[in-house]
């Protein structure tokens, strides 16, 4: 993978580089689209991260589809697919991980204890493997984004970050590649997630700036029958609890669907409507 970016790189070619856990979707061939427009060579990673995972949950369900995948990279104009071992990623168990501290210890991070370890350890190994200009992420995991985002300038990485919207279904359900997962009554009841959003953001936009009617207001509609909410908060661009809700105020939420965990925000000064929409 490194020999192959070094030679596009004398080449002169700018390199865009999108890390996926696979079964992609139209919220990751979105991310490829752009990393086409921004860049010359566009690499596209498929690795489910075992670091990521907690003991309890999905790492050996996680949806899988290798050919259809490497198919639809292609049809995107991807011009290399990195598919990784694990054993080829981590040899041997790593001392060293990179970790965000208490930003990291929240909302994702406190539902999943490690998770963001996991996460920016193995982006990080992608950055200095790929060594691409520019690194394109979704707004659908908006924590890890900021992570993301904020690992690079802290630690200098020579990469810049470019952050997209999320793609949704014509429902308003965030494309996910767990939402295979859901069987077709828990479909329908997962558009309990953005419909609390929805509610989050027209009652601030009625005027209504306090963080604690916000979320109750929110949790009223995430708590129907079949969904179990995680949490609903109102955050900064840091991640830090608001005291009054802004346009840059983030709405973000995590529940449970039967055994599938599903997350979703919103940028209250964009508004859900702002996402793109795909038919599923
Ligand atoms: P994953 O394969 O779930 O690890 O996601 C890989 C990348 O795709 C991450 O940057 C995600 O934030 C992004 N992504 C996942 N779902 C969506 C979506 N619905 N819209 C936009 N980006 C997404």
């Amino acid at each position: 993978m490194r020999a192959w970016s070094q030679a596009e790189r004398a080449r002169g070619r700018r390199i865009g580089f999108v890390p996926t856990m696979g079964f992609l979707h139209e919220g990751h061939l979105r991310l490829m689209d752009r990393a086409k427009e921004l860049a010359d060579r566009v690499v596209v990673s498929i690795f489910v991260n075992p670091l990521q995972f907690g003991p309890k949950e999905d790492f050996t369900k996680y949806p899988r589809d290798l050919p259809r995948d490497q198919q639809l990279a292609e049809q995107h104009g991807v011009d290399c697919v990195f598919v990784p071992e694990a054993s080829d990623m981590y040899p041997a168990e790593p001392l060293v991980r990179v970790s965000a501290g208490p930003a990291a210890d929240t909302l994702e991070g406190a539902a999943r204890p490690g998770h963001f370890v996991g996460v920016l350890t193995v982006v990080a190994k992608l950055l200095h493997i790929v060594a691409p200009d520019l690194g394109v992420f979704g707004r659908k995991d908006f924590q890890q984004a900021t992570l993301v985002k904020r690992m690079v300038q802290d630690l200098d990485f020579p990469v810049t970050i470019d952050v997209l919207p999320t793609v949704r279904e014509l429902d308003g359900l965030a494309l996910s590649s767990r939402n295979s997962y859901l069987n077709p009554d828990q479909r329908r009841s997962a558009v309990a997630l953005s419909r609390a959003l929805r509610t989050v953001e027209q009652t601030w936009r009625s005027g209504e700036a306090d963080p604690a009617v916000l979320q109750r207001r929110g949790m009223e509609v995430l708590r129907t029958p079949g969904v179990e909410p995680e949490y609903l908060a109102l955050v900064d661009e840091d991640l830090q609890p608001v005291s009054r809700a802004t346009p840059r105020s983030v709405a973000v939420l995590a529940a449970r669907i039967g055994a599938t965990r599903l997350i979703d925000n919103v940028v209250l000064g964009e508004g859900v409507a702002a996402d793109p929409t795909v038919r599923a």
